[in-house]
């Protein structure tokens, strides 16, 4: 059941891929005592930028972890390593990985285990700073120990803001779901395509009044989210939507309520 689907940004190729599906109660999500299900997606994106493959996110890893044993349900018959196979590398050929934050959704196959003997791991040190705070149990924390070996051992990255990671590839800060949490523009100019991570990460957060119990601050994240999307709407850069079960690659329109998303054809 691959659903990868892979497009061109000038030189560069883009594969989404698909690192399974999460069931968990929307009280989870949105705070409170929802007790509906939600569904989300986990689609990493991989990029051949040269002779530089990068990746962004890196899923829920092998397992589910233990604290999420539960409250969340994995779903999956392939995960990301297969549809990395099946795009024709192996997990040696990954020279980038580029966490977007420590969520344990994003971190997984980048950190537990370390899958990627070649790669460097980017990290915003804000990022790490504000897992440091939280609570023994919470997951940012747990990703705290693994980034920090990692940095010691040479092969994470911690990065201050704004910056390029190969030609072509810039992330950016743009917080507020965690401090230090980035976005990844691929391209540039009007050839582009973003990738928003958990800043937008599905399509009813183009919404940008949603209010998410999963935010640090979600002041900075409506504010921050309406400018991103913004700049992709005026520069026609399709967007990738990270845990979009369905349409995870949309162009933004504006709309009197906020954002929508226009499927990509694909
Ligand atoms: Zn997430």
């Amino acid at each position: 059941m691959a659903t990868e689907t892979s497009f061109e940004v000038g030189s560069m190729r883009v594969r989404i891929l698909d690192d399974g599906i999460f069931i968990t109660d929307a009280g989870n999500i949105f705070g409170g005592s929802m007790k509906a299900k939600i569904k989300g997606a986990m689609h990493a994106v991989l990029v051949e930028a040269g002779d530089n493959l990068v990746l962004l996110d890196a899923g829920f890893g092998a397992d589910l972890p233990e604290m999420l044993v539960g409250s969340y349900e994995l779903r999956r018959e392939r995960n990301l390593m297969d549809d990395l196979e099946e795009a024709g590398y192996a997990p040696e050929d990954v020279k980038h990985v580029i966490l977007s934050h420590l969520d344990a959704d994003h971190v997984g196959w980048a950190l537990e285990p370390p899958s990627f003997p070649n790669a460097t791991v980017y990290v915003q040190e804000d990022a790490l700073k504000e897992a440091r705070t939280l609570p023994e149990r919470d997951g940012r924390r747990a990703a705290v120990p693994p980034v920090e070996k990692a940095a010691e051992e040479g092969w994470c990255e911690l990065l201050r803001g704004d910056d390029e990671i190969v030609p072509g590839i810039r992330v950016e800060v743009r917080s507020g779901h965690s401090a230090g949490h980035q976005i990844v523009w691929i391209g540039t100019g009007d050839d582009s395509a973003l990738y928003t991570a958990d800043l937008a990460p599905a399509k009813i957060w183009l919404n940008p009044d949603l209010i998410s119990g999963v935010d640090t601050d979600p002041e900075a994240a409506r504010r921050n989210r309406i400018e991103v999307l913004t700049e992709a709407e005026s520069r026609g850069a399709p967007v990738i939507l990270y845990h979009e079960p369905g349409d995870f690659l949309v162009n933004v329109r504006r709309t009197e309520k906020g954002f929508e998303g226009v499927p990509v054809p694909r």
